[in-house]
């Protein structure tokens, strides 16, 4: 029942990809939907405005704060998270249910709150860390990107940190030293071809 080519039979299955700010989780994701088209990534909603080049509807969805809570009240969130302390992040429930339900692997982006609840209310789902080569490596590359702050930068900073230390809650770790490797080794995980 799904059009993106397996190579083992537990593909079907919910994959959870966390890890700190700007580790690449972002080019990660654009070069597994590079090589696979056809998997079906889930889509949050958040609360921050979109960065130049993000486009609704494909990176975030991008809503209100009323809206956010709206969904959070009606329970349409699978998990959501107050993410560096200023904007709110979640995963569209419906979707991830009605793909799962259909066979098919399922991929989100979460940070560690939000990896948590889902192991919560999903614990056969697959865990995935995505890890700088070191922390030095982390800095370079959120100064590197230039898109945020110094304040935002330090506040980021001070998250990664912490969430670095949860590495041991998850089933596997990728290090992301070369994004090519690192997304062969995520292809691997989920059981889709590597392409
Ligand atoms: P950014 O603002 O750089 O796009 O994302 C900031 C953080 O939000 C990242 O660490 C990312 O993992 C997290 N994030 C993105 N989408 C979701 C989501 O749906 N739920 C949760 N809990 N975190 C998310």
């Amino acid at each position: 029942p799904t059009s993106v080519p397996v190579t083992r039979p537990d593909a079907a299955r919910l994959t959870v990809l966390s890890g700190p700010t700007a580790v690449g989780k972002g080019t990660v994701m654009a070069e597994m939907r590079r090589r696979h088209p056809d998997l079906w990534i889930s889509v949050s909603a958040t609360t921050r405005p979109p960065r130049p080049g993000e486009v609704d509807g494909v990176h975030y969805h991008f809503i209100s704060h009323e809206r956010f809570d709206e969904l959070v009240a009606s329970g349409q969130m699978l998990e959501w998270a107050l993410v560096h302390g200023r904007n709110r992040y979640g995963t569209p429930r419906l979707p991830v249910e009605e793909q799962l339900s259909a066979g098919r692997p399922v991929f989100v982006e979460v940070d560690l709150q939000g990896a948590r609840q889902v192991r919560a209310a999903m614990p056969e789902a697959r865990f995935v860390f995505l890890a700088p080569p070191d922390f030095d490596e982390l800095v370079r590359r959120l100064v590197g990107r230039g898109t945020e702050s110094e304040e935002e930068r330090a506040r980021r900073l001070a998250t990664a940190r912490e969430e670095l230390a949860a590495v041991a809650e998850f089933d596997h770790v990728v290090v992301n030293d070369d994004v090519t490797r690192a997304t062969d080794e995520v292809l691997a995980l989920m059981g889709l071809a590597a392409r």
